[in-house]
């Protein structure tokens, strides 16, 4: 058994003081740590040290706090092998994921927020008024309250430390309690890297014991939260107490909508690789798929073949392509979507099954290929969260561009055709805040992430996170010296 302090608190590992917890292997269940959780009492201690790190850190220049950004990339990548194995057994990914695509992400995000830190920017100092020069500062708000999802554990932590970080605040940041390991390295990195003690502490517990009194502690001036939907209402209603900032990254149910003049194999891949990375646990996978009638038979009939090349297997083996879900708790919710849909009449063309191989413990779910569901139905209109595309067919570009706009969610999207024109009015008209044309999934750091209607607001990545996490102050300046100001006449007009 593996005891270890899961507390990063001022600098240091330490004991929490709550309820134990054990954290383990989606792929096997078997238990790989455990310690104690965070309770209010250790919240209060996170914020009070990135309270007592704030002055000094928000006082550094940007570029004193770009250089240790900078570094902090280069211990992350001298690391990257352990953060890898680390990421992929908490989280069960497999190892090819867990490497290429969230520690190199995690990676780049650090080196693009490092340089991002220097290049804060706002409107020109001029003279608007012409008596007066007014300029802009963009300030740290103070100690942020960050809570964050277990499905990208490294870069949901990245996301929400590295723009508060830049901008010169000091974060405390709740990790899912299912996933805490690699958000300790990472901060733990980014002291080796000579990050000062408490710009970045990491409280791991569950939402109810440490992330409540996280978000209702009154020095916490702004929560940035990634999680669900139903959740994020509760923590936005508990921050609007104490008119907090809030930041919303919620859940999603993109669209994947092929025209018929599109390439069948690029959507059919696309699709494949939309909707199973992370076993379908990403809030931007590919989840409905709709594809216009000519091409409907032989899109379903190439996504069925892919699906049954898809390799599951142990997580630490290269040649694995899918991994396990993150739980049996949560397999059975998404086991239960899919027995529901089949018994309302859709038919289930793929998978809707536990492996047969699989270790007795483990959360695996099949590849699965849902059609004939109804557009009201539970499998469309909800957030899955597993390895599960659902195919539906349409006639017009009109019929398919409401039919994507018809969920509450509004995070992401993609169109497949090959006319530039259908793939400009789809991205116009598709309500989500990333319209992918001819792909789905890729992300960069220089572009914002984040979404529409209930899935939330504000940005990740890019240099639009900083508005975010900065507050704008206007300074405007006399430049005239004079006592009695032109504007005084409108209130009175002694000479
Ligand atoms: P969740 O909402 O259950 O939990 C998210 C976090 O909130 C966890 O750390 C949890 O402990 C904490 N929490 C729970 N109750 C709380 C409370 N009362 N006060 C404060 N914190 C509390 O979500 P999850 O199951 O961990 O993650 C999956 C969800 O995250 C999906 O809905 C997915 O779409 C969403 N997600 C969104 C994005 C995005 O960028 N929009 C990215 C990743 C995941």
């Amino acid at each position: 058994m593996n005891q270890q302090d899961l507390q990063f608190i001022g600098g240091a590992r330490r004991s929490g003081s709550g309820a134990p917890l054990s954290i383990t292997a989606p792929a096997t269940g078997a238990v790989i740590a455990t310690g104690a959780g965070a309770n209010a009492a250790d919240a209060a201690a996170a914020v009070a040290a990135a309270r007592d790190a704030f002055g000094d850190w928000a006082g550094r220049t940007p570029g004193a706090r770009s250089d240790l950004m900078h570094e902090w990339a280069r211990v992350l990548r001298e690391r990257s092998g352990e953060l890898a194995a680390v990421e992929s057994v908490n989280a069960g990914k497999p190892i090819r994921l867990a490497g290429e695509f969230d520690v190199a992400g995690t990676i780049d995000n650090t080196a693009f927020f490092a340089g991002a830190a220097r290049q804060l920017e706002g409107k020109a100092a001029a003279e608007y008024s012409g008596d007066h020069t007014s300029s802009i500062r963009r300030e740290p708000l103070g100690v942020i309250g960050s809570i964050a999802p277990w499905n990208y554990p490294l870069q949901m932590a990245a996301w929400k430390i590295l723009p508060a970080v830049a901008a010169g605040n000091t974060v405390v940041l709740k990790p899912s309690e299912l996933t805490p390991l690699s958000t300790l390295l990472f901060a733990e990195a980014g002291t080796a890297a000579g990050l000062p003690p408490g710009v970045i502490n990491v409280l791991t517990g569950t939402g109810v014991a440490a992330g409540q009194p996280l978000v209702e502690h009154p020095a916490v001036a702004m929560v940035s939260f990634t999680g669900s939907t139903a959740v994020g209402k509760r923590v936005a209603a508990a921050a609007a107490g104490a008119v907090k900032r809030v930041h919303l990254e919620l859940g999603g149910k993109a669209p994947f909508v092929v025209f018929d003049d599109a390439d069948p194999e690029a959507a059919a891949r696309g699709a494949v690789a939309g909707a199973l990375i992370n076993a379908g646990q990403d809030c931007t996978a590919a989840t409905r798929a709709y594809v216009q009638r000519p091409l409907f038979e032989e899109f379903v009939g190439r996504v069925a073949e892919l699906m049954d090349r898809v390799t599951l297997g142990p997580v630490e083996d290269p040649g694995t392509d899918m991994g396990p879900l993150i739980s049996r708790a949560h397999r059975e919710k998404v086991h239960g979507m899919v027995e529901r849909a089949r018994e309302s009449g859709a038919k289930v063309v793929r998978g809707g099954r536990i492996p047969a191989w699989t270790p007795a413990a483990g959360a695996y779910y099949e590849p699965t290929l849902i059609t004939g569901a109804a557009q009201d139905s539970e499998i469309v209109q909800r957030e899955i969260f597993g390895p599960v595309l659902v195919v539906l067919p349409f006639d017009t570009d009109d019929e398919a561009i409401a039919l994507a706009n018809d969920t509450d969610y509004g995070l992401a999207a993609s169109a497949w055709s090959r006319d530039v024109f259908r793939t400009q009015r789809a991205s116009r008209d598709i309500r989500a805040g990333c319209v992918w044309i001819n792909d789905h999934i890729p992300i960069v750091s220089e572009m914002p992430h984040g979404g529409y209607k209930s899935s939330g607001f504000g940005k990740d990545m890019s240099a639009y996170a900083f508005e975010e996490y900065t507050n704008i102050k206007h300074v405007m300046s006399d430049i005239t010296g004079a006592a009695r100001k032109p504007w005084h006449d409108v209130i009175f007009q002694a000479e």
